[in-house]
């Protein structure tokens, strides 16, 4: 048998032989030799040389909690002795799934009462696409069925959610995107914003969504799908002005709105829901990754009375083996029970986000840092040869961003990169104490980045 206690190159050699890595190349992975993670306590992730590893990415943005909760195993292991497995397809249900839409009815804002469950993030968009079209087909209109969506948005790797999701190198594989999906840009200030002030740029960005309504005619526009705090893109922050420019426009040309919460959601961004912290009002909301703290795979769609009441009146012919999966189910229950009863989010709210914006913001006096940005728990830095003129690196994109993360990865601290943005997403539940020590770490991984770099030559604008 295989087992932790291996030595870490055999574990390497049987992964390089069987594993195929997402978003991966071999060649990537055998450079420097993949990681093998063993455990984790906390915000550390411990690997099969020892080595803490400072985790300022809660995993994949998932981990709200923090990793090595017992409770949770002990949650899961009561429910699979009970009940392991039922479906709730066919007049049947089970107490962790109607009790968990119950709470999840509860901890949303405004009609978003019923609750459609899926495996992850990914899924639940794919529910949400047939879901909008099936509404408004319902609604006697079958041709209101283009969903808007935004370039660089991340919302899954299914074929629907890939197509949903903005990202080129995405739409390149694979023969997507499906029809009727129409995207618009981002409201990224510091890479496109030009002359503009931010709310100036905030406005022109969301007046994109009605000039888009208009050209493809607003008896045809189903939805728009968005993440409050877009992340995976960059963790791209709208300037004031975006949110409230698409609430109008969305009311005005009666579109649903869709905020993709998964990983918003739970306290990311200092309130339960993204959506609060923006000021929006969606019809639908989808959740995964912070519903379970990562510890299941479990994710859904949070539907408002309205479009709930429409799909439930008609035969909706859409669910999965693992719609409401007990398991799952029981361990986000205890998961939010977390959350709640040890006021995490007042936590995020009152400590961790705030020290955090403190010290996140003043690394802008880091010779390679241009803007910094942070809302609650998720934050990003834009790396730049040049602060003045906020230019981009001469390198090809995303150079100085795999750089910058291989010093961190070496430093022990994860951090990612997108292009040559960094970002974190550090588990809620982060003590100051361990903030500190990120920062000894961050700061660390700059320095040595910013002495590479130079001695490549590559601190050098495109022109
Ligand atoms: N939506 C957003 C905003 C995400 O960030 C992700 C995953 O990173 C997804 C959807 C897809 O979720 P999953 O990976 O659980 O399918």
């Amino acid at each position: 048998t295989i087992t932790n206690h291996m030595p870490t190159a055999e574990l390497q050699a049987i992964d390089a032989a069987h594993h195929m890595h997402p978003f991966s190349t071999n060649e990537d992975l055998a450079k420097e030799g993949v990681r093998v993670i063993t455990r984790a306590k906390g915000v550390y992730l411990t690997d099969s040389e020892g080595e803490e590893i400072l985790d300022a990415m809660a995993g994949l943005w998932c981990v709200n909690i923090g990793y090595g909760r017992d409770e949770l195993a002990e949650v899961a292991a009561r429910q699979m002795r009970e009940l392991p497995y039922y479906n709730t397809f066919f007049k049947t249900t089970h107490v962790p799934a109607l009790a968990l839409a119950n709470k999840l009815a509860e901890l949303a804002p405004g009609d978003l009462n019923h609750v459609f469950f899926a495996g992850g993030g990914s899924e639940a968009n794919d529910t949400n696409i047939r879901m909008v079209r099936t509404y408004w087909a319902e609604k006697g209109k079958p041709e209101k069925n283009v969903i808007i969506s935004r370039h660089n948005a991340y919302h899954g790797s299914t074929v629907g959610s890939a197509s949903l999701g903005g990202m080129a190198g995405m739409h390149a594989q694979g023969g997507i995107p499906i029809p009727n999906i129409h995207h618009i840009n981002q409201p990224n200030w510091w890479a496109e914003g030009g002359d503009m002030t931010p709310e100036e740029f905030g406005l022109a960005r969301a007046r994109e969504l009605e000039e888009a309504i208009l050209e493809l005619g607003e008896d045809r526009v189903a939805a728009f799908i968005a993440e409050p705090v877009q992340g995976a893109g960059g963790v791209i922050v709208a300037p004031d002005t975006y949110w409230p420019e698409i609430q109008r426009i969305c009311d005005k040309y009666e579109i649903l709105l869709i905020a993709d919460e998964v990983i918003c959601g739970f306290g990311r961004t200092g309130n339960w829901f993204g959506s609060q912290t923006v000021g929006i009002r969606p019809h639908i909301m989808t959740i995964a990754k912070g519903l379970s703290s990562g510890y299941a795979p479990i994710g859904g769609s949070i539907v408002c009375d309205e479009v709930a009441g429409v799909i439930g009146n008609c035969e909706f012919n859409h669910g999965y083996t693992y719609s409401g999966h007990p398991v799952a189910a029981a361990v986000a229950l205890e998961n939010l029970r977390i959350l709640e009863e040890e006021k995490v989010i007042d936590h995020v709210r009152n400590v961790a986000a705030p020290y955090l914006k403190e010290k996140w913001e003043a690394l802008v006096d880091h010779p390679l840092v241009g803007e910094a940005r942070i809302v609650g728990m998720m934050g990003s830095i834009a790396l730049t040869p040049e602060k003045e003129t906020r230019a981009k690196f001469a390198s090809e994109p995303g150079t100085i961003g795999l750089i910058t993360r291989e010093r961190c990865f070496a430093n022990n601290l994860v951090m990612r990169h997108v292009g040559d943005r960094m970002i974190i997403s550090p588990p809620l539940i982060i003590t100051r104490d361990e903030i500190d020590e990120m920062f000894v770490r961050i700061r660390k991984s700059l320095d040595e980045a910013h002495a590479e770099i130079l001695r490549q030559g590559l601190m050098r604008a495109a022109a």
